[in-house]
């Protein structure tokens, strides 16, 4: 494989990461470090600006999600490290289980599993490659009309509570249901690194499908606030490798405003959003807070 050099106003045109590690010669991928042993793979022509990580220890590497599938992010994976890997899902969501076809093993909660054969995800990935949600071109020979996120099969299920011991550190599987039925995140807790996947990242929250339960996503978010005076690290799956810990507890505190009835900044056809200090939280439109809470 042929890793080329990052050259300055490249792939992405954004600032320059200090992390930085190589953009892919498909200029479609571009991989961070923004952690000891945690590879932050971007795809950054996207405006999701979705992120899948390979983990790695002393004997084997852990992938969470595959991306969206339109390059080869297995051709990255081993241009990062020759340990074996091992492919888990943080859900079901197009742009995390773009590449599971590139992958022999997958490893999914099993809310989440009967999803993956879902031909929906191809129509979304078609969907979300607009030429209007693109920042550059799509890669060498690679046409919209022609994408697709094959059928995969998940090989374990998971249900939250599982470890992978990657050699000299281990990563929890944690269920944070909410966004979706069967997310989960992934917890180092003696380095106190989270990979918080879609359950917090910053930017609008992603309450507004059908699938996500408000309330949920607020005891998920009250589970992971609880964790957050342990963590040093916490890398999510979209907009940036690497977001404050402090901003786990106002999001836990502004979805419960949200549970309790308080009203939207904007209503659209779509969906409805809350915004907060540097970040949203989109429900449905009709959604008024739960009594349930
Ligand atoms: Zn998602
Ligand atoms: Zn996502």
């Amino acid at each position: 494989m042929h890793i080329l050099e990052w050259q300055a106003g490249g792939a992405t045109g954004s600032a320059m990461d200090e992390s930085f590690i190589f953009a892919d010669d498909q200029n479609w991928f571009v991989v961070t470090q923004p952690s000891e042993g945690v590879y932050a793979i971007r795809e950054p022509l996207h405006d999701e600006d979705v992120r899948s990580y390979l983990l790695t220890g002393s004997e084997k590497a852990l992938l969470v999600d595959t991306g969206m599938g339109v390059s080869d992010i297995s051709r990255i994976v081993k241009g990062i490290t020759r340990l074996p890997v091992m492919v888990v899902n943080s859900h079901a969501h197009w742009d995390h289980v773009g590449g599971n076809c590139q992958f022999g093993d997958i490893a999914i909660h099993a809310a989440e599993a009967t999803r993956l054969s879902d031909p929906d995800l191809t129509t979304a990935l078609r969907n979300a490659c607009a030429p209007e949600r693109l920042y550059g071109p799509l890669p060498p020979g690679v046409t919209r009309e022609a994408l697709s996120i094959p059928p995969s099969r998940a090989t374990t299920l998971l249900h939250g509570g599982e470890s992978f011991d990657l050699g000299g550190r281990t990563f929890e599987a944690i269920h944070t249901p909410g966004h979706a039925a069967g997310l989960l995140v992934f917890l180092d807790r003696q380095a106190g690194v989270l990979l918080s996947t879609d359950a917090v990242y910053p930017g609008p929250l992603y309450a507004q499908f059908e699938e996500c339960d408000l309330n949920a996503y607020l005891a998920s978010l009250n589970a992971l606030a609880k964790l957050a005076p342990a963590l040093n690290h916490v890398h999510p799956s979209h907009n940036a490798d690497e977001m404050p810990v402090s901003l786990i507890v106002q999001m836990r505190d502004s979805m419960a405003e949200v549970v309790a009835g308080r009203r939207p900044d904007e209503v659209g056809d779509d969906h409805a959003t809350h915004w907060f200090d540097g970040f949203g939280i989109y429900v449905t439109s009709g959604y008024r807070g739960s009594r349930t809470a």
